[in-house]
Formats: structure tokens, sequence, C-alpha cells
């Protein structure tokens, strides 16, 4: 690896200037703690005061621009993406762990994510609705809510900032976003930029940990918040919002089921499934994160899952010879380990496979060699909850209806998949889980389902949506003007 200058990001009104901090996050880097990529500059609640005053004072003209005039702004946020890509997602990698690669898509599924919202906005809201029939006309309108918050974690933090930035922005509010301490340098970085080409304190970023974010919810200028994280935060969020009234946004945790059908080519599928359950070290809301398969072939399913796991190869984000980074922080360290060691309270023998890049760097690091649950009770904690890193437990059954009762039976409905040579089959399974999002021999978001697919949980998982035409409309309210037929 080569040397680095510290990176500092600092918290700021977009366009407009950057605010002193009270005091400042050290980013490590997960793969080599003893570094410090950078700072951010967290504020204290009078200044995200400030900030959110400042949205506030921008977003009427941003909103008076109308969308076609928008779209062309935030058509540039595009090209910015692509010209920094390279750079900031070895930034990404340094400070949340992923592989290069998968840092350097995320910033080509950021700037699908802009193009797209902005399509969207173009489509819904270059003219009024209008309906005329028995008793008179209507005009509907759609508006943005004024100044909304988000609030994002440190896993994927460019393409889920983009997720919020991009369709509140296409739909005219302001935005002030707030990262996770453990990843906030690329995102405010590309976000500072996109600001600059923005009005003034359209799109702005403050530092911090939950303080901060509670300050966004109580802050009486905000009117809508957005949060991807975890349900902790969440249940805290809706308590401080109780007095605020503000309009709530969520995309939670996942615990994936996936589903292998009677039929399914169990070498390809086994190490598909192994794929989608490790990549990010098991750190996407939408991993896999459990797998039921049939009774009569689990043995051989979690054979070829291990030896396909063997091959994987455990180091730093930025070492090309890795298949597999670490986990972000030590609170996933010791969220992992609680897992392994109900499983060892229980008895439940778990399998270990993968290599280490560096054998000697390996303290230097998150590191965590991936584990399956070769044979895991449906009950385990390790199957009903989310491990969000690389644990994956392997649950026989007997029938599908057995398989879809156990995928439906925990508070999750993120994502799922059900795996199979038939795909009408897989299709017909696929609508009975309880799910946002179900796919058939495979796991993972093409574009197409970018642009198109309501991306979002059910029960625990979420409330609302976020990418398509559905995840525009959350950033906007109605406003309908009623004419009655004599007028
Ligand atoms: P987290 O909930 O700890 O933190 C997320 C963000 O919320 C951070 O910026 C944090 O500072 C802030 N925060 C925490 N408590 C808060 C509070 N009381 N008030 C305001 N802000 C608060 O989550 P994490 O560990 O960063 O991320 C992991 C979780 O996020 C997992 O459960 C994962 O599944 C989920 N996630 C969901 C999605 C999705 O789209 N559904 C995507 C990625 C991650």
């Amino acid at each position: 690896m080569g040397r680095f200058e510290a990176i500092t990001a600092a918290s700021f009104i977009g366009g407009a200037r950057r605010l002193p901090a009270r005091s400042t996050i050290e980013v490590r880097d997960p793969g080599r703690t003893r570094d410090v990529v950078g700072t951010a500059g967290v504020v204290d609640a009078a200044s995200v005061g400030d900030v959110v005053a400042a949205a506030a004072a921008a977003q009427p003209a941003w909103a008076a621009r109308g969308v076609e005039e928008r779209a062309d702004v935030l058509l540039r946020a595009c090209t910015i993406i692509e010209a920094v890509a390279d750079e900031l997602a070895t930034t990404l990698t340094r400070e949340n762990g992923a592989l290069l690669p998968v840092s350097r898509n995320e910033f080509d599924a950021a700037s699908r994510v802009f193009r797209f919202a902005t399509e969207h906005a173009l489509s819904a809201l270059s003219r009024p609705e209008r309906h005329a029939g028995a008793g008179g006309s209507i005009t509907i309108e759609r508006r943005p809510y004024g100044v909304v918050a988000a609030i994002v974690p440190w896993n994927a933090p460019v393409v889920l900032a983009a997720q919020k930035v991009a369709p509140a922005l296409a739909a005219g509010n302001a935005i002030v976003l707030k990262p996770s301490p453990y990843a906030p340098l690329a995102v405010t970085i590309l976000l500072e930029q996109i600001a600059n080409s923005l009005p003034a304190g359209v799109l702005n970023v403050v530092h911090g940990d939950a303080e901060v974010g509670a300050a966004l919810v109580s802050d009486p200028h905000v009117r809508m918040l957005t949060f991807t994280g975890g349900a902790t935060g969440a249940k805290a969020i809706i308590r401080n919002a109780a007095d605020s009234l503000i309009r709530l946004h969520f995309e939670l945790g996942g615990n994936d089921p996936a589903l292998v059908l009677d039929g399914a080519d169990l070498e390809s599928t086994a190490q598909a499934i192994v794929d989608q359950a490790f990549r990010r070290c098991g750190q996407v809301c939408y991993a896999i994160k459990r797998v039921y398969v049939p009774r009569r072939h689990r043995a051989t399913f979690a054979d070829i899952a291990l030896d396909h796991l063997a091959r994987y190869r455990i180091g730093h984000g930025l070492d090309p010879r890795t298949t597999m980074g670490p986990v972000n922080n030590s609170v996933q360290v010791d969220r992992v380990n609680t897992f392994l060691g109900q499983l060892d309270a229980a008895g439940v023998p778990i399998e270990r496979r993968g290599d280490a890049v560096d054998p000697d760097a390996w303290e230097d690091g998150h590191f965590i060699t991936p584990v399956i649950v070769p044979d895991a009770p449906s009950d385990a904690p390790v199957v009903l909850d989310e491990q969000f890193g690389p644990i994956l437990p392997i649950v026989a059954y007997d029938d599908v209806d057995e398989a879809v009762e156990m995928a439906n039976a925990t508070q999750f409905g993120l994502a799922s998949s059900v795996w199979s040579s038939d795909v009408d089959h897989a299709q017909s399974v696929a609508r009975r889980i309880d799910a946002g999002m179900t796919f058939v021999n495979g796991h993972t978001l093409t574009p197409v389902a970018q642009q198109f697919a309501p991306f979002g949980g059910v029960k625990h998982s979420g409330i609302g949506w976020e990418n398509s035409s559905v995840g525009l409309a959350e950033y906007l309210e109605y406003h309908s003007v009623h004419l009655p037929e004599a007028s």
C-alpha cells in the first residue's frame, strides 16, 4: 500500500462556508487500524441550527426554479461523481474496508441514482395532475417538504447518501445530511463538490454522532427526516420526533433468507449464495444472512459452500489479492463474536474457511475468517437476528411450506431470494415471502431494478421506499386546488 495524505472533511453549508469544528472524529482504516485516514469536523447543536436555517432560507428559491431547471443542475452531479470516483474510491475503501472495485462501483451506482431520480422527477413533476368530473375539477400539485434531514450509515455511504440527496433535491427540497462517524470522508468530499455546483444552502453536511442526529430531528425547520441504519437509532428518532411531528422515512436492517428449492443446481447455487452472503464481509443490509436447503441436500450444499469459501482471501481492501475485506469497526467484531459465543454455548458446530492475504498483518485490522454454520437450528439467534458480519447459517427444511414459514418468521423483511431451475415455481414461492424485494436465482440489484424497483423493506426493515418513482414520492407532499362546476 502506498502512503496517503490525511484527509479533512468539514461540516459545511453548501456553496457558502465550512463550519468551525467543535471537535473532530478520527477515522481509522479498518484494514490497518493504526492508520488515521482522516478527520471530520463535528459541529455543536447551535451550528446544526445555523445549517438548517441556511437550508430553509435557500429552499424556496430552489423549489421555484421548476423541475426542468433543477434537473439540468442535478445531472451535472453525475459528471462530478464520475470525475472524482477513482480517487475517492480509495478513500472509501480506507474508511469502510470494502474491496476497491466494490467502492469504485458504488460511485457508478450513485451516478445512476442521480440520473434516475432526475428522470423520475421530470416525468412526475413537469405538469400538475388535473381531473374533471361530476361536480367540478381538481388540480393536484406535488410540493417538496422544505428542509429534509438525512442520516446514513457507514457500509455504503456514497450510494446510500445519493439515494436520499438526489430525489430530495430533484423534488425541490433542501437537504442536510449527517454521515456516519465511521465513514464520513469520501461522501462529504463528494457532496461538497456537488453542493458547490448548486445554489448556496441547498445541499449541506453536518458531522457528529447520535447527538447531532437528534439535533436534526428536533430542529423546527426540518420537515422530514430520512434515516438509513439500525433499529436502535430508528426507535430513538421516533421518540425524538414525537414533539416535532415531522415526516419520517426509515431504511433499516435486514435478515435476508435464501430459499434453495429442490432441483436447484447445488454447485452453482451454493457458490452464488456464498458470494452474495459474504460481499462487503457480510455488511450489506440486503445480503443473504440465512439459507434454507432441503434436508436431503443440506450436507452436500454445505460442503460445496465451504469448498467455495476456502478460496476466499481475507485482507486489506486495497490489496488486489483480497476477495473479502475486514469488518468496519470493533463494535462489528463484538457483534460477530457474540453470535459465535452463543453458538458455542449451544454446542452448534461452525466451520471457518479462507486464508489471510498477509498473515503478518492479520492483527493490524478488524479481520475475521468467514464462518458457515452448516446445520443451524432454525431458532438460533444467528438465524433470527441480523448478523451484519461474515457468518452464514444453513438451515434444513422438509417441505416448501415449512421453508416459507421459517423465512417469514423473523421481524425482518428487507430482501430475500429463491433459487431453482424451475423459474415459474421459484416465482410462485417468491410471492409468498414477506419482504420488500425477492430475487430469483440472484440476490443483488441490477441497474434496471435500481431505476424502477421500490427499494426497502417491510416489518422492522423499514417504513417507506427508496429509488424508483415511489422513492421520489417520499420527498413530496400534495396540494390540491378544487374548483366547483359553476366557477
Ligand atoms: P446505526 O443505526 O448505528 O447508525 C446509522 C446512522 O445513524 C449513523 O450516522 C449514526 O450516527 C446515526 N444515529 C445512530 N443513533 C442515532 C440517533 N439516536 N439519532 C440520530 N442519529 C443516530 O447503523 P450502522 O451501524 O451505521 O449501520 C448498520 C445498520 O444499518 C444495519 O442494521 C444495516 O442493515 C442497516 N442498513 C440498512 C440499509 C437499508 O437500506 N435498509 C442500508 C445500509 C445499512
